[in-house]
């Protein structure tokens, strides 16, 4: 390692969807020097397909305490209220720091910012941009500002496969392409793992690497059970398999149909309900998909959702959607508290490679990006208050194990998908990948049915775990916790 070529900087950030380019950015105003390591061009982050937007309380009828409501009330009681509180009530600030940026959100007639509904929220409060292109539009130019700030140093197509440890801190990175960076603090912002699911929304790259290398530095994980299936991405349509149909047309109108053309759900409950009853309708009618309708729906609020399904053949102006569930979004991760530091002195983790406890068992639509930008600022600050790295270290590295082969992906959709039993979780524990192996020791440990995880032998809530989380220790033990 002493001969690979080294950079010296205050932080080095681990990916650069929403999270790690707010995290730079952040780090940059402040003077700092930042390393920006991406695996994946721009358009491979699950940042850049969000579409929906941001959940941000700046209506006049909308308060903190009511979206904190609506979270908690989303995630079945395993909610970690003082993360709840901190997001609820700095995500309109965030939102003004974007503008600010330079990020052009949608706007009404009169001038106010444009709100849309989701599932699972008591009312408008979905921040958007060019309709349903929120994430390209964030990420665009926040990556401008990125590739422009001297002080930021973009480390392209590099992938982190090695974090460096001296004395119990982390003090940098090393990549797959020689490059290593030391810094005060390795932030991770590596996104999520819905991809190790055989049928995803997500892009090929979000496969948990941030966590796996956490973990092998010996930094606590949480919540794996805990992935959730968004209820509509297409299925059975050549060039468009997974692809996801925001929530936000459900809040405009749009409606789920059985084969018979009958409502069946009320398309507006949280994401788990919504995916639960769409499961259970495809268990007994054995069809393959039940049928989203937006012929109602004003095709011009939606470009990017209209003109993607017309280019595979499907005219939402007269045509049916045909969609299922598919895995979507991971609420555990990183065990981090309310500053993004994780139990690793030195590793920090923003956005959804971390868990702070904030969605519970199923997070509240819209909360991850408003999550990236809240906890990424908080990351910035603390993160900068790291002691220095001496000159003379002899770091130890801890390196990134494991492909991921698609039997593995196979095996996480059919015994850690929408319903799980303990023989099959057992299976998964056998699976050559450690991530996977992880999230079934969580999912077996987990003995009740909350939110997004369904175990069909325990298919009720235990009160008695409310609130409690499912704790990975470094040596792979996994125990529960209790947050508050
Ligand atoms: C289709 C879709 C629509 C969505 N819509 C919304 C929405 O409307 N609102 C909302 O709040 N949320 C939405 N989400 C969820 C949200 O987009 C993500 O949770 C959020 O963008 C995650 O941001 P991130 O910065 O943590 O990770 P990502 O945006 O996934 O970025 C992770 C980055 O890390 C890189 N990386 C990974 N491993 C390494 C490594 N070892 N070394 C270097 N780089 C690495 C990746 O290449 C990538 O650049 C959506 C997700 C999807 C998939």
């Amino acid at each position: 390692m002493s001969d690979a070529p080294q950079i010296d900087a205050e932080l080095a950030v681990v990916g650069a969807g929403a999270a790690g380019l707010y995290v730079a950015l952040c780090a940059a105003q402040e003077g700092a020097s930042v390393a920006l390591v991406s695996a994946t061009t721009l358009a491979q982050t699950a940042s850049y397909w969000a579409q929906g937007g941001l959940a941000a309380a700046i209506g006049p009828d909308d308060s903190a305490q009511l979206h904190e409501l609506d979270t908690e009330r989303a995630g079945r009681g395993l909610v970690r209220r003082s993360a709840a509180a901190v997001l609820c009530a700095e995500a309109p600030e965030r939102v003004r720091d974007l503008e600010r940026l330079g990020v052009n959100f949608d706007t009404d007639r009169g001038g106010a910012l444009s709100l849309s509904l989701e599932g699972g929220h008591s009312l408008r409060r979905v921040v958007h941009s060019g309709g349903s292109a929120t994430g390209r539009r964030l990420v665009r130019q926040l990556s401008a500002l990125a590739a422009q700030e001297p002080l930021v140093e973009v480390l392209e197509r590099a992938r982190a496969d090695t974090l460096l440890l001296a004395d119990g801190r982390c003090v940098g990175l090393a990549c797959d392409d020689g490059r290593s960076v030391r810094a005060r603090a390795v932030v991770v912002c590596a996104g999520g793992a819905a991809a190790l699911w055989a049928r995803t929304t997500n892009p090929p790259g979000s496969l948990g690497s941030g966590m796996l290398l956490a973990h092998h530095a010996g930094a606590r994980l949480a919540d794996l059970e805990f992935l959730q299936f968004h209820p509509t991405a297409v299925i059975g349509v050549a060039g468009r398999e997974g692809f996801l149909v925001t929530e936000a047309i459900r809040g405009e109108g749009a409606r789920l149909l059985d084969a018979d053309g009958e409502r069946f759900v009320d398309e507006l409950a949280p994401r788990d309900e919504v995916s639960a009853a769409i499961d259970r309708l495809l268990e007994r009618t054995g069809a393959r998909s039940v049928s989203l309708d937006m012929r109602e729906v004003d095709p011009t609020l939606f470009p990017n959702v209209v003109d993607a399904l017309a280019e595979a053949g499907i005219d939402v102006t007269t045509d049916l959607i045909p969609v299922a569930p598919a895995a979507h979004f991971m609420m555990g991760g990183i065990t981090t508290d309310l500053h993004a530091r994780s139990t690793l002195a030195g590793l920090y983790a923003v956005g959804e490679s971390a868990c702070t406890g904030l969605h519970g068992a199923n997070r509240l639509a819209s909360n991850s990006l408003s999550e990236c930008f809240v906890f990424g600022g908080r990351a910035a600050r603390a993160a900068l208050e790291e002691p220095a790295v001496p000159r003379e270290i002899t770091p130890t590295a801890v390196e990134l194990l494991g492909e991921v082969t698609q039997a593995t992906r196979a095996a996480l959709w059919e015994y850690a998908g929408l319903r799980r039993t303990r023989a099959g979780l057992q299976r998964l524990l056998e699976d050559p990948h450690p991530l996977a192996r992880l999230i079934a020791a969580c999912a077996l440990a987990r003995e009740e049915s909350r939110g997004a995880h369904f175990r069909e032998d325990h298919p009720r809530i235990d009160p008695r775990l409310d609130a409690t989380h499912t704790i990975v220790a470094a040596d792979g033990t996994v125990g529960f916790e209790r947050w508050d």
